[in-house]
């Protein structure tokens, strides 16, 4: 059966089939291969209908900007270290991120509360915004899974494909594909994403983390964060972003 019709088979059933393919880790893989299948989406469409309101925008297109970078590194140093490996892996996967920018203001950015307390991307500001103290609030491994999130949501806008999530389920998948992209990120790093340390910080992003402001608008789809845990150790396994395919949400990721 070709791979599209074997998808959409089994979509039917609720469960998306990976397509046989060439993984730069894994070689060759026959379609659904028993420990090789992506992980089920079922749980996470249910879940995302049990949204009661979508408050999500779908931001606007960012133009060109520099490399990833982390600024204002001097504000401190140690949480700049956190996360420059991280910086860095992702600018050299994905072209033209935003900066990553340290703030000890972090409640007042891209238009102040509810959001997170910890990092925003601001597609207005064209910026990630980390929380300075952040060496203080979580260790390395889970400061370095936010970034790499947060940056995967700028590589799924720069590619056009968040501007496709306009309903709960692709708003979901969105999500769901963001922690994809950061295990991919992650995969050239030094953090494990089966570190618990990152499997907790899934759970920072239940607020409102990403958008253009106000960024309180963004509120992201609930999910559990065991669903969210598969797509991340499934994007850190395959190492490449055009495995991150999640649901109807295509992974073409310029290079
Ligand atoms: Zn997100």
């Amino acid at each position: 059966m070709p791979a599209s019709m074997k998808a959409k088979a089994a979509r039917g059933r609720g469960v998306w089939s990976m397509r046989a393919g060439t993984t730069r880790r894994g070689g060759r893989q026959a379609a659904c291969r028993a420990g090789a299948a992506r992980p089920s989406v079922g749980r996470m469409i249910r879940a995302a209908l049990l949204v009661l309101s979508c408050l999500a925008a779908v931001p606007a297109a960012v133009p060109v900007a520099a490399a990833a970078q982390v600024q204002m590194a001097a504000v401190n140093p140690k949480s700049a270290r956190m996360v420059e490996a991280t910086v860095r892996a992702a600018g050299r996967l994905f072209p033209n991120l935003p900066a990553v920018r340290l703030t000890s203001a972090i409640g007042r950015v891209c238009g102040g509360p509810p959001a997170s307390e910890l990092v925003r991307y601001c597609t207005s500001a064209n910026l990630v915004y980390l929380a300075a103290d952040i060496d203080q609030r979580l260790s390395e491994p889970a400061a370095a899974y936010l970034v790499a999130h947060q940056l995967g949501h700028a590589a799924q806008l720069r590619a056009g494909i968040a501007a496709r999530a306009d309903t709960p389920e692709l708003r979901a998948a969105l999500e769901l594909q963001a922690d994809c992209l950061a295990g991919v990120i992650l995969s050239s790093t030094e953090t494990t994403a089966s570190d618990p340390a990152v499997r907790a910080a899934t759970d920072h992003l239940t607020a409102p983390h990403w958008g253009a402001e106000p960024i309180e608008n963004g509120r992201p789809e609930p999910l559990p964060p065991t669903i969210r845990g598969e797509w991340l150790q499934w994007g850190y396994r395959e190492a490449d972003a055009g495995r991150c395919e999640v649901g109807d949400l295509p992974a073409a990721f310029d290079r």
